[in-house]
This record gives C-alpha cells, sequence and structure tokens, in this order.
C-alpha cells in the first residue's frame, strides 16, 4: 500500500534494520526498542490489522507464527522466553495501520500486560 510505511520498509524504499525474510514474512528491529530485543514481525501482504483477516488468511497466522518461532530462536530467545504482542485499534495502541507482531525479549517482562 501506498502510504504505508511498513509496505516501504518491506519494498526497501525506507531502510530497517532486517533480522529475517521469507516469501510471505518480513521481519525487522523495532526503531523504539522497548526491550533488549523489540522485532516486529509482518506479512508482506498489506492487511491494516488483525480485524482485517478473515478464514481464509489462517495459513498466513500460522506461517507469521511458525516465523515467531525461527526468529526467537535465531536471536537465542527461545531459552528465556518472550512475549508477542498484536496492537488492534486505537483502545489496543496501534500506530501503524499494517498488521505486526511485537517480538519482545532479552529481560524479564513486566508480569502485566496493559
Ligand atoms: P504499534 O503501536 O502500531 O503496535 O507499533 C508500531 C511500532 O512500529 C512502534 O513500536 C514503532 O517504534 C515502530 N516503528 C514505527 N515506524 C518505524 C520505522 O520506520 N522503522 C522501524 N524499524 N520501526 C518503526
Ligand atoms: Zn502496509
Amino acid at each position: 500500500m501506498e502510504d504505508c510505511i511498513f509496505c516501504k520498509i518491506i519494498n526497501g524504499i525506507v531502510p530497517s534494520n532486517k533480522i529475517f525474510e521469507d516469501d510471505l514474512v518480513f521481519a525487522f528491529r523495532d526503531i523504539h526498542p522497548v526491550a533488549p530485543a523489540h522485532i516486529l514481525i509482518i506479512p508482506k501482504k498489506h492487511y491494516p490489522n488483525l480485524e482485517a483477516i478473515d478464514a481464509t488468511d489462517q495459513p498466513l497466522l500460522s506461517h507469521l507464527l511458525h516465523a515467531v518461532n525461527l526468529i526467537a530462536r535465531q536471536e537465542c530467545l527461545d531459552k528465556n522466553g518472550y512475549r508477542i504482542a498484536i496492537n488492534c485499534g486505537p483502545w489496543g495502541g496501534q500506530v501503524v495501520q499494517h498488521l505486526h507482531m511485537h517480538l519482545l525479549g532479552g529481560r524479564k517482562l513486566a508480569d502485566e500486560l496493559g
């Protein structure tokens, strides 16, 4: 999508610190990390958020979660653990309107969500 910053990152128009890519998924370091490891994992296809996903997209969601596994191992987060967060909509704190998962790790995370 033309105006989308994450689509521009996928296309290399905006630079990023890429750590993983396959045919469906792109992952890169968050520009404002809130943990020692803060990685954004996104589908290459533009979806505004999780609410734009439907039943036909279930294989993609599965693929995204498998990418989480691969990236967690690659970044040595698998042993101590990590957290995945998907912000959706204004009350969910979503700022960038391209579906993305935050992968957070590298320290003990706070017990509370929200
Ligand atoms: P959201 O609040 O929408 O779930 O999270 C968007 C995330 O994207 C934020 O953590 C923000 O720091 C990150 N972000 C926004 N613009 C850029 C960018 O141009 N490059 C990178 N690497 N991260 C970005
Ligand atoms: Zn996009």
